[in-house]
């Protein structure tokens, strides 16, 4: 069966464009012109994915967002939020709220097709994830039972927030985090730091990874995502 994408959007021109693109790769569709109605539509549907416009009339897309985190039934359907340039911090946001990615308008729409399938494979459930896991990208490998971490063979040096850091990126390879979650799952949700001592971590540990430090991308004011190296 097709997967199902509902698009919460007012713009009919975007809906058209989004509707074509996304039948042409094989989803099916369906779409909502207002908050009120994407939330109905997403509580009934139970799509496989919300792409989530934040200029809404009425509830906007980030209180669309929010309900639908609040909702048991929606709340682990992957969302995908529209954004138009110059709004980093409703990115953040809606990031901090449990959307999955974004995309600026205007946007190129192979780009938005790749995001969206790169998402729904992210967010898979994959069976028999193993307990002491290898996570691997390029010459880059990470042994979580044992704790250690390995470059081309050999082992760096990695202190303990770091080493979640780095897991905790390479987990969810390629998706945006903001400072605060990335202090949460490396510090706690207890501890009181600021969100820029996340930049000191990432400093240190990208000078470890040598010439590998650019797999960890600074998203200009949102936070950082981690790419195959
Ligand atoms: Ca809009």
């Amino acid at each position: 069966m097709n997967q199902r994408i509902l698009i919460i959007e007012d713009e009919p021109d975007i809906i058209e464009v989004l509707k074509y693109n996304l039948e042409k790769n094989h989803f099916s569709v369906a779409s909502a012109a207002s908050g009120e109605a994407g939330l109905k539509a997403a509580g009934e549907l139970l799509p496989d994915l919300v792409l989530l416009d934040l200029m809404l009339p009425g509830i906007d897309g980030l209180e669309v967002c929010r309900r639908l985190r609040d909702d048991q039934r929606t709340r682990d359907i992957p969302v995908v939020m529209l954004t138009a340039k110059g709004t980093e911090s409703d990115v953040v946001v809606g990031l901090t709220l449990g959307a999955d990615d974004y995309i600026v308008k205007p946007f190129n729409t192979s780009e938005l097709m790749a995001r969206i399938k790169a998402v729904l494979r992210r967010t898979e459930p994959r069976e028999g994830e193993a307990q002491g896991e290898i996570l691997t990208s390029g010459p880059l490998r990470v042994d979580l039972s044992k704790h250690v971490a390995s470059l081309d063979g050999a082992p760096i040096e990695l202190t303990l927030s770091e080493f979640k850091l780095l897991t905790f990126l390479m987990k969810k390879k390629g998706r945006v985090f903001t400072r605060d979650q990335l202090l949460d799952a490396v510090v706690g949700p207890d501890v009181f730091v600021t969100a820029r001592n996340i930049d000191v971590h990432v400093a240190a540990l990208r000078k470890k990874l040598g010439k590998y430090g650019g797999c960890i991308i600074t998203v200009r004011g949102v936070g950082y995502r981690f790419e195959e190296a």
